[in-house]
């Protein structure tokens, strides 16, 4: 029997699949087809000579429990200034945060059931609005929603991205509050929901993934980078997959892993064939701006790991411009933070719901946003297309149905569908989903 297995796509989720394929089936052989010359996909890293900066000596590490890794603040359109988000129990009685969160979380853990009879998703705005009072939802949900997917939270799924406070509500009798006061049974996950790091990824550091690299190179692994898959099909001679290339190339594998964008995917599936699953969901585009302060006295923010923006009050307008989150890359390296004489660095990520025009972003109103006076020293600007997929609700249900549809008729089980559209954005995510690619198979 033909034991080929064919994985499409070589950024973090096509990679980690072929590294946990060839573990669990160190007989077969695997390939995986790249369209760029590089793997990793949106995963990627750009060095910079920062020699020309003067800062090759300050190549340091900070322990993600120092006060300013954990330190996280918002930009709200109603006040000046940055405020700190609480990472503590007492943090919560401190302004503004006693009056804008305490009550609303008192209020909730004694509010009554109030999902609509029925419903089985819904976007994460109206699950915070329900249960916590819009401004809430518009304050704290909808800058966290702009910090992971880069998104509207009144387009997201409250259950393909915060599974965990779906299941609270259920588990404190309508009270997400009481809920987490609840200690869980055990985490139950549908084969594609796994929004929220899994439990499981805990622990677990991304550079196990390098060692999972080596172990690749040996295994009977073929990569075919600058490979870009044209057609997915079956034959209807003999019912075969028939996978074909742009260079001409044509793979008639066992199996199929895609970890392709699903836009990808639907594109390159034969028409018959097509998955409207696949292109159920908007995804979000963000531009990247990486700047370089020089060194000031006191340094241009606060410690901390960076600040996001809350939807404002008005909704999204072309009136700013469009400033999503910022993060302190300066703190991630501790040692500068013991040595004020040193260049400041921040990313600032721009668009997603916000109406940008990346072309014309302007960096003046950017850095009057920031409130920083010095000119940077060094700007970098990557504009990222479509990049982030956004599950709109009724997503795990769209996913459910697919892999159901997957498992008979002419796929017969041999396609699997996986990826940052499919099980979650984060890198936990992605991993998480590639690992569990090959259960139950018999090959
Ligand atoms: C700007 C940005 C910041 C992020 N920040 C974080 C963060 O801080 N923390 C976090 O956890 N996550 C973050 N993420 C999310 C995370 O990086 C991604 O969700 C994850 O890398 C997606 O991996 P993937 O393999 O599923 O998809 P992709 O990386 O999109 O991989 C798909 C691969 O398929 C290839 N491909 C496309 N078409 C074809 C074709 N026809 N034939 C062959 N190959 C093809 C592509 O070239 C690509 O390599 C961020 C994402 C972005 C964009």
């Amino acid at each position: 029997m033909n034991r080929h297995l064919l994985v499409l796509g070589g950024g973090l989720s096509g990679l980690a699949s072929a590294f946990h394929l060839s573990r669990r089936f160190p007989e077969s052989l695997i390939t995986l087809v790249e369209k760029q010359s590089r793997l990793g996909g949106w995963i990627s890293s750009h060095r910079v000579h920062i020699n020309l900066l003067g800062l090759q000596e300050s190549v340091i590490t900070t322990p993600t429990t120092s006060a300013a890794a954990k330190n996280r603040y918002l930009q709200v359109h109603e006040t000046q200034g940055l405020i700190t988000l609480p990472n503590s129990l007492l943090s919560f009685f401190s302004p503004p945060m006693r009056s804008w969160m305490l009550p609303v979380i008192l209020k909730e853990s004694t509010k009554r059931w109030n999902r609509p009879f029925g419903i089985t998703d819904e976007s994460v705005d109206s699950f915070m609005s329900r249960r916590f009072g819009p401004f809430f939802a518009r304050m704290f949900g909808s800058a966290l929603v702009h910090g992971i997917y880069a998104a509207d939270s009144r387009q997201l799924s409250v259950r393909a991205a915060f599974p965990s406070l779906w299941a609270m509500e259920d588990r404190g009798w309508g009270s997400v509050v009481r809920g987490a006061l609840i200690p869980s049974a055990a985490l139950s996950r549908g084969d594609y929901n796994v929004g929220d790091l899994p439990e499981i990824m805990k622990g677990v550091s991304v550079y196990s993934f390098s060692d999972g690299m080596e172990t690749l190179h040996a295994s009977a692994l073929t990569i075919l980078c600058d490979t870009s898959v044209s057609s997915l099909g079956v034959t209807t001679l003999n019912n075969d997959l028939e996978v074909r290339m742009t260079n001409g190339q044509v793979i008639h594998p066992s199996r199929v892993v895609s970890a392709l964008p699903l836009p990808v995917l639907s594109d390159v599936l034969s028409p018959e064939l097509n998955l409207p699953h696949l292109t159920a969901n908007p995804t979000s585009s963000v531009t990247v701006l990486n700047l370089v302060f020089p060194p000031t006295q006191p340094r241009l923010h606060p410690a901390g790991f960076g600040y996001l923006i809350p939807r404002p009050p008005t909704g999204y307008s072309e009136d700013n411009p469009g400033i999503l989150g910022t993060v302190f890359d300066s703190c991630a390296l501790s040692a500068q933070d013991q040595n004020p004489a040193q260049f400041t660095k921040m990313t600032v990520m721009l668009g997603g719901p916000n109406p940008i025009t990346p072309s014309h972003t302007d960096i003046d109103a950017v850095l009057k946003q920031l409130s920083v006076v010095p000119r940077p020293v060094y700007v970098q600007m990557q504009h990222h297309v479509d990049c982030i997929p956004t599950p709109t609700p009724g997503h795990l249900e769209r996913m459910e149905e697919m892999k159901t549809k997957l498992a008979k008729g002419i796929w017969a089980g041999r396609l699997d569908v996986i990826g940052a559209g499919v099980g979650g954005v984060s890198v936990g995510d992605c991993v998480e989903s590639a690992k569990r690619v090959g259960e139950g198979w018999t090959l």
